[in-house]
């Protein structure tokens, strides 16, 4: 087969010991479905993983799915050379025209994991600076902070590479449990939901509309939103939850004051709920500690007292710049600051309370008798998908 071939590098799955076997399975898994639309092949061997792909498969695609999924450290664009001094180097004088700029440094890199290949590193070494002097001549030697770096591993085959890309690393999606994640249409969500997909948590979203109080146009962003997280997230499905009636009955029968903290208790219940239906035992949400009234430590711990799956808050002890900077890292942020309002802007008190007494606001939320507007809730929710790549798919 005339096919590319790019090597996959892994992170922390190394670290791992007896159970080392299930995250490699799980990643290989995940690369594969990501890369089916290329028709590829994977390998693996020792600390490394071949993807074999379509050569006509557009190579920003294919960067796109590996620097996206999560158990990957790096990869990059390699080419097999025979196990022989003269071949190795006949393979680099192919690849190296066009790959380094003309003017600057260069160093050679190599991984001699077969000892009994007969030339020592530094033997292999000298012979690519050579081939490199060749095609460019006005380069020099930088060990520490080259320019440009030809790799050369020598491992059951030989593979040489001129470039290399990061991935997001951490643990492949779907070895750490099952959780939803409150997707709203803000900064902050999205971006908790790709972190604990990074350490290896496999999620679905839920957003609560408020139609028409929040407009079509949110749910759209909302979507758009889950397409652009679904690649970290190895795919996912969106419910979308109508809250409207449940919303107007809170700003209608409970305190003003407590709105938000009512709001909240009954998306965690509705959570829960859907979370339990599709075997998820945790929550996800965007929220950071003092960030809004219903981000205080007695306000989350109400939150918190509301559901008995675990919640999980990544974003906690982050600051907003920090959580803007990720949010541009992931390519959310530019539609995550379109002005669509979201329900709890639209239903929010003009003061609301910070320290709830948490006695006190689970027996006004009991008083107002969600179970009915939930129940409703949880019927008339509707499912999109998104598959590992972003694109939206019908529901199976
Ligand atoms: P974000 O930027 O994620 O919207 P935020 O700072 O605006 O967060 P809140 O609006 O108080 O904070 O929401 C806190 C968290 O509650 C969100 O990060 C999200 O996880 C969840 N959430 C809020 N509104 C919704 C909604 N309409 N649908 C689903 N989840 C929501
Ligand atoms: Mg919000």
């Amino acid at each position: 087969m005339a096919d590319k071939l790019y090597l996959i590098k892994e992170g922390e799955i190394s670290l791992k010991g007896g159970n080392r076997n299930l995250f490699e399975k799980r990643l290989r898994h995940n690369i594969k479905d990501k890369l089916r639309p290329y028709h590829s092949e994977i390998d693996k061997q020792k600390g490394r993983l071949y993807a074999y792909i379509a050569e006509e498969a557009p190579d920003s695609l294919i960067e796109k799915a590996l620097s996206t999924t999560s158990g990957i450290t790096g990869f990059a664009k390699a080419h097999k050379a025979e196990k022989d001094m003269e071949a190795i180097a006949a393979t680099a004088r192919e690849i190296l025209p066009g790959a380094f700029p003309d003017k600057g440094t260069f160093r050679i890199t190599v991984k001699r994991e077969d000892k009994s290949f007969p030339f020592s590193s530094k033997d292999i070494a000298i012979k690519l600076a050579e081939v490199v002097h060749g095609i460019y001549p006005d380069l020099t030697v930088d060990l520490d902070n080259p320019d440009s770096t030809l790799t050369c591993e020598v491992r059951g085959e030989v593979y040489l590479y001129t470039s290399e890309s990061k991935a997001v690393g951490g643990l492949p999606v779907g070895t750490a449990g099952k959780a939803v994640l409150l997707l709203s249409g803000g900064i902050d969500s999205p971006v908790a939901g790709e972190m604990m997909a990074k350490r290896g948590v496999k999620a679905d979203a839920i957003y609560f509309h408020a139609y028409p109080y929040t407009s079509e146009e949110a749910l759209e962003k909302v979507k758009k939103l889950a397409s652009i997280i679904a690649p970290y997230m190895q795919g996912l499905r969106l419910f979308v939850v109508p809250f409207t009636d449940g919303q107007i009955h809170i700003r209608d029968n409970g305190y003003e004051e407590e709105a938000t903290l009512m709001f909240r208790a009954s998306m965690m219940q509705c959570a829960e709920r859907i979370a339990k239906a599709h075997g998820a035992s945790s929550i996800i949400t965007g929220e950071a500690l003092s960030q809004v009234a219903s981000q205080t430590l007695e306000a989350m711990s109400f939150t918190d007292s509301m559901t008995e799956l675990l919640v999980m808050r990544p974003l906690l002890g982050m600051d907003k710049e920090e959580i803007t900077i990720r949010a541009k890292e992931i390519g959310t942020y530019e539609t995550s600051i379109l002005p669509y309002e979201d329900c709890c802007v639209v239903f929010s008190p003009k003061h609301p309370i910070t320290r709830p007494v948490k006695e006190v606001v689970r027996r006004h939320f009991e008083e107002l008798g969600m179970e009915s507007f939930i129940d409703r809730a949880i019927t008339e929710t509707a499912v999109y998908s998104f598959d590992a790549n972003g694109r939206e798919i019908a529901d199976e």
